[in-house]
């Protein structure tokens, strides 16, 4: 497993070479921090892990898209897989090859196809029939030919993620049920379509390599069908999901991309010799330990039977605690004279005491921690909440007015500002005529 970028060095925890207690007095609290060599670190392991089938390697935008961290994957190869025409232009400002990009969702409109062809996006992930005609109708109008992959719902029920991130069951929204897709392949009266795709992406994220294999196993069944019949699938995108650990930077309690990448690429060996295409979406695999959250604690207070510690910043920034009952290691940056890993938040246990630490917003689920063991804090102490950069800053709100955090980039010992923070201006900048 590769070593953490975030640590502690003599009581004071570090993105990369700088302590993050001088990112805090320079650019202020709250405040989004991301690793450029984890981000980096991450990627190089999953394009070693898939090395065997070679897949075009699309970075999920939505877990964390901030243009500046598009940029670190971008200039290293990465292509991007989008859900929206947003992410499009936020791919394209970070100077993604859009032969590179491929898009995804349920609710692509007519605009959203339109700027993906006039870029020359790679290939469209296509999620219904009413969509393929849709996509159809605008690909002709506009004299393109789109590249299609049907996203398939092969109803793997159980893939022991949280029922919220579940993509891949029967009962989600999610793709095109397998009879359907079968059906759709054949029918061969859509001429601005090439339809020689399949996609699937079954959750986020996939605590199993059985999950992905069993899928897979249908797949290649489908593939043979198709074939049989006549039509021949080049493309197979496997979608994103791959797990991280929450809880231990040495990644211990999850199964390694290294082993996930070996399983898939072992399943689908047979379809590579064969000459098919591969693509991969991960998302939070590369962002999530790349990212923190520093926040400000501004009150200590005893409730009725706790203690609560209120930071500057809550929900509107990390929603993922209460959205979907996801644990966050949360520590203070300054820490005795501790020299190691963020891990201690889950062995030190003399002088800690068990408290809630919660945000600012009124809202009872608000809130990072609850009964977390943590040593005494005090008014002005910064905390540090680890794996926040996938689904953090993309999920931040201005809930309760609040403008969102500065995200910063740190390589080395070099900061720079991706995102500066909102100001009171930017609350009010879309209601100015009602003034
Ligand atoms: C969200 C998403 C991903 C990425 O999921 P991760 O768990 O972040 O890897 C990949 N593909 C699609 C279609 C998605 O919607």
């Amino acid at each position: 497993m590769t070593t953490s970028q975030f640590h502690y060095l003599n009581g004071v925890l570090h993105a990369e070479a700088i302590p993050v207690t001088d990112l805090i007095a320079e650019y202020g609290s709250p405040l989004y921090v991301y690793s450029a060599t984890q981000l980096l670190q991450n990627y190089r392991a999953i394009r070693a892990a898939f090395a065997p089938i070679d897949p075009l390697i699309c970075y999920s935008v939505k877990s964390c898209g901030n243009v500046g961290v598009l940029k670190v994957l971008a200039n290293e190869g990465a292509g991007m897989d989008i859900v929206s025409a947003g992410e499009l232009q936020r791919a394209l400002a970070a100077g993604v090859s859009p032969d590179r990009i491929v898009f995804a969702g349920v609710g692509k409109s007519r605009e959203e196809m339109k700027q993906a062809l006039a870029a020359g996006i790679f290939m469209f992930n296509v999620e219904s029939t009413q969509e393929l005609d849709r996509l159809q109708a605008v690909a002709a109008a506009a004299g393109k030919k789109a590249r299609v992959a049907l996203r398939v719902n092969i109803d793997v029920s159980d893939p022991g993620t949280h029922a919220k991130t579940a993509t891949g069951g029967r009962h989600t929204k999610f793709g095109i049920p397998l009879q359907q897709a079968q059906e759709l392949y054949l029918s061969t009266d859509r001429s601005a379509l090439e339809i020689t795709g399949l996609h699937i992406h079954l959750g986020s994220p996939i605590p199993s390599p059985q999950t992905y294999t069993a899928a897979l196993d249908k797949v290649i069944e489908v593939i043979a069908q198709l074939r049989e019949s006549g039509h021949d699938i080049t493309m197979v995108n496997i979608g994103g999901g791959y797990p991280v650990s929450y809880r231990d930077p040495n990644g211990t309690d999850v199964p390694s991309i290294g082993e996930i990448g070996a399983r898939i690429c072992e399943k689908l060996h047979a379809l590579y010799d064969q000459g098919v295409k591969f693509a991969i979406e991960p998302g939070r695999v590369i962002s999530a330990n790349a990212g923190l959250l520093l926040g400000s604690v501004e009150y200590v207070k005893q409730g009725w039977d706790r203690k609560i510690v209120i930071l500057d910043t809550g929900m509107n920034s990390l929603i993922r605690p209460t959205l979907y009952g996801a644990h966050h290691p949360i520590w203070p940056v300054r820490y005795e004279d501790y020299s190691g890993s963020w891990g201690v938040y889950s062995t030190a246990t003399a002088g800690t005491e068990e408290m809630d630490v919660v945000g600012p917003i009124c809202e009872t689920g608000d809130f990072f921690a609850l009964q977390r063991h943590l040593p005494p804090l005090a008014q002005g102490d910064v905390m540090a909440v680890f794996c926040a950069g996938a689904y953090g800053m993309s999920q931040a709100s201005q809930y309760n007015s609040r403008p969102r955090p500065a995200e910063i980039l740190v390589e080395g010992a070099r900061a720079s500002v991706v995102r500066r923070r909102e100001s009171y201006k930017d609350l009010l900048e879309h209601e100015v005529d009602s003034l």
